[in-house]
């Protein structure tokens, strides 16, 4: 079925690249055709939305996240549908390590989904693990994680049907080096994570492919002066990519202006890492962390929209560049940054409405996936 035009007008615009007030969009074959500062021309027989006191920014994207609320990984359809409604429009599904059969499973449902979904589109798949340095497990079942086996990460590619996007391994395990070439050279993104490696690991890791941290700061081992490890690598190679968890159990607000401090702006990239609250016998701390009975943090419950203004409110960051580091920077570093991660024109209609800090309409790749303001 042919959708119609959409106009949306008067609308307070982040672009990605700079603010529109009172701007319009026009959007039609799942694509945003037309970006103005002002009243486009009415198009006949079209949608027009009027946006007077919303905002309209670019869909966000969550690299790390592994389920919420009550919804497994592998539930897909009510997921997809639950964050188009915190203004995602593009993830992730993100596999814990777990048992092997489990995971092989996982991967083989997540496969059949094709990316489809009604609500946020899945952009490939993340796995977190096997090959993780277990005094390192954090939240990982610490007797499923595995010593690097080529075999076994072909195993899981293939259980994936290529739409395995990002992997995160412990580079100093022995044997790691092989499997990040190997992921690097099969269009996966190898990250590091999980892990206890020397500065010199690290180094050894940037030389076969390797460039991506998962969740920094979060088990990244430690910084010292005389061993920076991953931490000192990742601050201060031009090329690495960086996740940050924007929450307080994670990170304290200092942390991350340290690393917006040293990393050029668009290799910060922000996760939810949100997890299950059921998992387990976690709780749900007050403000969005889940943690295990002893306080080992599992992951958050705090929306990426939420970390968003998070640091917002924490450092001042202007809100425009907060967008970007969960919108531009994903889609950048799935290398498909041409048609999506921003509100431009020729790329897909991946927006949302805000009112205040609210998601009111989500449009995902031009269609209404989320709407409460006709409903009202
Ligand atoms: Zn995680």
């Amino acid at each position: 079925m042919e959708m119609k035009t959409v106009i949306i007008r008067n609308a307070t615009i982040y672009t990605g690249e700079q603010v529109l007030n009172q701007g319009s969009l026009i959007i039609s074959g799942g694509k945003i055709q037309g970006l103005f500062p002002d009243e486009p021309v009415p198009v006949q027989d079209c949608h027009v939305i009027d946006a007077t006191g919303l905002l309209a920014i670019p869909g966000l994207i969550d690299l790390h996240f592994h389920g919420y609320g009550e919804f497994a990984i592998t539930e897909t359809t009510a997921l997809s549908r639950l964050l188009v409604s915190q203004g995602v429009t593009g993830f992730l599904p993100t596999l814990m390590t777990g048992n092997p059969e489990f995971v092989i499973s996982a991967l083989h449902l997540l496969a059949a989904t094709h990316g489809a979904g009604d609500g946020a589109r899945i952009l490939g798949i993340n796995l977190e693990g096997p090959f993780l340095n277990p005094e390192q497990s954090g939240a990982q079942p610490r007797h499923c994680l595995m010593k690097p086996d080529p075999r076994e990460a072909s195993r899981l590619l293939e259980a994936g049907g290529n739409m395995v996007r990002l992997m995160t391994i412990a580079p100093e395990l022995p044997g790691a080096l092989d499997i990040i070439e190997f992921l690097h050279l099969n269009g996966v993104i190898p990250a590091a994570g999980h892990i206890q490696a020397t500065c010199a690991e690290m180094l050894a890791a940037e030389d076969r492919g390797l460039c991506h941290v998962t969740h920094l700061f979060n088990r990244s081992g430690s910084f010292h002066h005389r061993e920076p490890g991953l931490i000192g690598w990742a601050l201060t190679r031009g090329q690495v990519t960086v996740e940050l968890i924007p929450e307080h159990h994670h990170l304290h607000p200092l942390a991350v202006e340290l690393t917006l401090r040293c990393k050029s702006p668009d290799r910060v990239i922000l996760v939810s890492d949100n997890v299950p609250h059921n998992l387990r016998d976690c709780v749900l701390s007050e403000n969005g962390a889940v943690m295990a009975p002893d306080r080992t943090l599992l992951g958050s419950a705090q929306s990426l929209l939420q970390g968003v203004f998070w640091l917002v409110d924490t450092l001042g960051i202007d809100l425009g560049f907060g967008l970007r580091l969960a919108s531009l920077n994903p889609a950048r570093l799935l290398g498909i940054e041409n048609r999506k991660g921003s509100l431009e024109p020729g790329k897909d209609a991946d927006l949302v409405l805000l009112r205040g800090r609210t998601p009111v309409l989500t449009m995902v790749e031009g269609k209404m996936v989320y709407d409460q303001l006709s409903a009202r």
